[in-house]
């Protein structure tokens, strides 16, 4: 575990998304419409539960726009699989009717078909819409009709990045290289992130260490410059941090500030360390004055190990 003394977060290397909010101040939503997924990662804890009620997730993104201080949002549908809620297009809809300056990011790990792309494609064509796409190659039964929906996508405008989750089984190792080389090719090289935080590479495979090092220069990577407890600085990416843990225990976190975790039934979470073995941090829809304190305020971490927020700043 990194217990840092210093933490600086760093320019990333290649470009994730397609909107901003220029020098402006802006504020994150991770959104969840659902618990579901029809994919079932071992590394995925937001595939057991059930779609949230239309009515709720309508009022709980309504109430929190209305009581964040910003104007400007990006609100990040997560998992679960967003494409599963039979609503999912309608609450699209509905969150760009909400009086504020947005930008939907939406994360999918594309198994619908090319219809229905078609139709994000015609309905968001004129909003700031992005599609962040990730692979799971366990579960893509075609990866050619995969890559012609990424392309698809990407010729419209609207692909913001791709995660390419390298699986930790022997068998898919050979297959998700060549698999992502093809997409290394393409244009889009630097919108995608290689994850395998949760690679055990000692004791699998140097493949994918190869692999990386032959292949991946220019993709997409967020770094961090930390300095160790015995003065040492390092440069440390995204996997880095998930391998190894680092704990801001203690310190000023600006999740509260600037971000927060909303589910579609008004349960909110500062952040993902917290998301997963503990009780929510509050309900929106039945206590907005503790969200309105929570949402607008740094927050003291007291987790030993953040597990996925480190692009938010933190101060000792
Ligand atoms: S596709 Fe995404 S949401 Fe679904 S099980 Fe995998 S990681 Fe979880
Ligand atoms: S665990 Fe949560 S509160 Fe603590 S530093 Fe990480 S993101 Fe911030």
């Amino acid at each position: 575990m990194i217990h840092p003394t210093k933490y600086k977060i760093l320019e990333s290397t290649g470009i994730q998304g397609i909107y901003d909010f220029g020098n402006e101040e802006f504020y994150e939503i991770t959104f969840r419409i659902t618990d579901y997924c029809n994919y079932d990662c071992s590394y995925c804890h937001w595939k057991y539960g059930n779609h949230y009620n239309f009515d709720d997730i309508k009022a709980s993104i309504t109430k929190a726009i209305e009581n964040i201080n910003h104007n400007n949002f990006r609100i990040y549908f997560h998992g679960g699989e967003a494409t599963t809620h039979p609503k999912c297009r309608d609450i699209i809809d509905y969150v760009f009717t909400l009086d504020a300056n947005i930008i939907v990011e939406f994360q999918t790990n594309l198994s619908v078909g090319k219809k229905y792309i078609q139709t994000l494609i015609d309905r968001y064509k004129d909003q700031k819409f992005e599609v962040n796409v990730s692979y799971h190659h366990k579960f893509v039964k075609d990866f050619k009709n995969l890559k012609e929906k990424i392309d698809l996508i990407y010729n419209n405008g609207m692909l913001g990045k791709i995660d390419i989750m390298l699986e930790h089984d022997i068998n898919h190792v050979n297959n998700i290289i060549k698999n992502s080389k093809d997409l290394l090719q393409e244009p889009y090289k630097n919108k995608i992130e290689l994850i395998h935080g949760f690679i055990d590479f000692e004791n699998t495979t140097n493949m994918y260490q190869l692999f990386i090092n032959e292949y991946c220069k220019g993709v997409y990577e967020e770094n961090y410059e930390i300095t160790h407890e015995d003065g040492i600085k390092k440069i440390h990416d995204t996997n880095d941090l998930y391998q190894d843990g680092i704990s801001f225990q203690g310190w000023k976190c600006a999740v509260g500030k600037k971000y927060i975790i909303l589910n579609g039934n008004g349960d909110f979470y500062m952040c993902a360390s917290n998301s997963l073995d503990t009780k929510p941090a509050g309900n929106i829809l039945k206590n907005t004055i503790l969200f309105k304190i929570k949402a607008n305020n740094y927050t003291k971490c007291k987790w030993n190990c953040c597990k996925g927020e480190f692009y938010i700043e933190k101060y000792k």
